[in-house]
């Protein structure tokens, strides 16, 4: 049953790589169990999806207690400064950096910890109140001043497209993500280049995929809430 729905969802990245000339191997699907429990993550690993995402530590501990590196973890939540120590260590990746002071405490606990973190620097592409991330025209002064933090690598760039009932109307929203991480490569702030995209969701992920997406982030389509 899962893994059927897991082979499914394959398929449909395939068909979405096939369309925007990807290769599927380069594009990773992120399994987002906060709508779940314990023994559904279990599944999900068993089923194949070792990259597992959850929006709080709250609702993540027990499983990330009893999976621990048994997964790669994502944090993929808004996060307030002093929840960062609950998340370094645990979650080598953050999807949800939207501002300088969250950047400086990840790097903190990363060097106290002696641990490196991926970070993803979420952006508000489509400008919606509603949404976190950082406004585009902050972006590349954000990166000037997280540059040389010690235990910080920019992994990428992070968004939430609105929910549109017609999924093609997210296209510009992906390709404006795209474009700014192309700007950051283009003004040679990092020593290397930054070349993930975390976009794409349920409804969303195979426009996402065409744009360039190198993650995407599926719970409902993997993992539907139990009853
Ligand atoms: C919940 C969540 C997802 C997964 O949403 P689905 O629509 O169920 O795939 C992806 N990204 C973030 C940041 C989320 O909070």
């Amino acid at each position: 049953m899962l893994e059927e729905r897991v082979a499914q969802v394959q398929e449909r990245v395939n068909a979405a790589c096939r369309r925007g000339g990807r290769n599927a191997e380069d594009v990773r699907i992120v399994a987002v169990t906060k709508y779940v429990d314990l023994a559904a993550a279990e599944a999900a690993l068993a089923a194949g999806l070792h990259h597992l995402a959850e929006n709080r530590w709250q609702n993540a501990r027990e499983k990330w207690e009893a999976i621990q590196d048994r997964a790669v973890w994502h944090f993929i939540g808004h996060l307030q400064t002093n929840k960062v120590k609950d998340v370094v260590g645990r979650f080598p990746y953050i999807h949800s950096v939207d501002r300088l002071a969250l950047a400086e405490e990840i790097s903190r606990r990363a060097a106290e910890r002696d641990v490196e973190v991926r970070i993803f620097l979420q952006v508000n592409v489509s400008g919606e109140e509603s949404k976190y991330g950082m406004e585009p025209d902050e972006l590349l002064p954000l990166v000037q001043a997280i540059r040389g933090l010690p235990g910080l690598i920019v992994e990428g760039l992070m968004t939430m497209a609105p929910y549109e009932a017609e999924p093609e109307e997210t296209r510009p929203v992906f390709r404006r993500l795209r474009e700014l991480k192309d700007s950051i490569n283009e003004a040679g702030i990092l020593s290397y280049p930054v070349k993930g995209l975390s976009m794409g969701m349920s409804n969303d992920f195979e426009v996402a995929i065409e744009e360039g997406a190198t993650l995407v982030r599926l719970g409902s389509v993997l993992l539907p809430s139990q009853p």
